[in-house]
């Protein structure tokens, strides 16, 4: 037996042969998906939780299937990791995003932050930060409003991940710590990274109504974020309850299906459009 991705003990077996195939099928649709157009971007809103003001959005990467039928991020990007798609896909998502956020930026919605995930594959790309100059300078953007999300394990992963980190930390972008608590980073490596945002896994935030761990674990999440000067953001809010407990424990941001979830660009636009004053 062989560990799975996701925790799951995977034995070869024809269920296994089947997820062999369907990942064979995957990587060769892959690649038709790109150039033909199957790939979009949906945008969810990121907002203070001392006054509800939305000052960013994530950008998460939709595949609708030419027959019908989405094909969820979890399943497919793993699979483009292992393809190498990732590095064309990743640097796709990058200009669509600076795109959107200086459409934003430059019209009726105003300046919003705009998150991206970044994935490890792209961090040890040589060519990544080039791509990643070529894009800000083609669509006209400020770094400063761009945020690279990494996953915590990613983030702490080796020295050339945390070189390149600090890289385009020194280029201007925002960097974000995307599922925090999930990893076993020590806290002197987190002090090494230049992340400005920490989020906390949505797995945490899930259960702080039920769980005292989960509760306890947020709070020196907030606690550990601050004390190193960062904005802590939770994801996955999806009960008043757990915004209250998060708001007593000084959580800066939240980001969940209680406010909105992720929406095509035009629909983000109504929706900010709808609330502001
Ligand atoms: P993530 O970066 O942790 O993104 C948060 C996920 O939680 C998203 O799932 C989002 O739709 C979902 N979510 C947000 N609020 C709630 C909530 O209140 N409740 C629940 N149940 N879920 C919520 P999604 O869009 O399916 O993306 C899954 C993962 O795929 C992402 O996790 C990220 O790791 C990866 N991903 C998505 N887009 C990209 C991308 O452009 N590049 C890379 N490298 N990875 C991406
Ligand atoms: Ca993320
Ligand atoms: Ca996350
Ligand atoms: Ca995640």
């Amino acid at each position: 037996a062989k560990r799975g991705g996701r925790g799951r003990i995977l034995r070869f077996d024809p269920v296994m042969e089947e997820e062999l195939h369907g990942r064979l099928s995957l990587v060769s649709r892959l690649a038709e998906a790109q150039s033909n157009g199957q790939f979009s971007l949906v945008y969810q809103p990121q907002l203070a939780l001392s006054d509800g003001t939305t000052f960013g959005s994530e950008a998460l990467l939709r595949w609708q299937l030419p027959e019908g039928g989405w094909v969820p991020p979890d399943r497919f990007i793993p699979v483009a990791e292992d393809a190498g798609h990732i590095l064309s896909l990743g640097e796709w998502v990058l200009r669509q995003a600076c795109l959107a956020q200086v459409r934003w930026r430059d019209g009726a919605v105003g300046r919003l932050r705009m998150a991206v995930n970044v994935s490890v594959r792209q961090l040890r790309d040589e060519n990544f930060v080039r791509g990643a100059e070529r894009i800000l300078t083609a669509c006209n953007a400020d770094p400063r409003d761009i945020e690279l999300e990494i996953t915590e394990s990613h983030a702490m992963e080796n020295d050339q991940v945390l070189a390149m980190v600090r890289v385009l930390r020194g280029m201007g972008f925002s960097i974000a710590i995307d599922d925090f608590g999930t990893g076993y980073s020590s806290l002197s490596r987190l002090q090494q990274l230049p992340a400005s945002v920490l989020k906390i896994d949505r797995s945490f935030v899930t259960d702080l109504g039920t769980l005292p761990e989960s509760r306890s674990i947020a709070a020196t999440i907030v606690k550990v974020g601050h004390e190193l000067g960062m904005t802590v953001l939770a994801e996955g809010v999806e009960t008043a309850e757990q915004e209250e407990i998060l708001r007593s424990l000084g959580c800066d941001a939240v980001q969940g299906y209680l406010y909105a979830k992720p929406m095509p660009a035009e629909r983000f636009e109504r929706w900010i459009l709808e609330r502001s004053p």
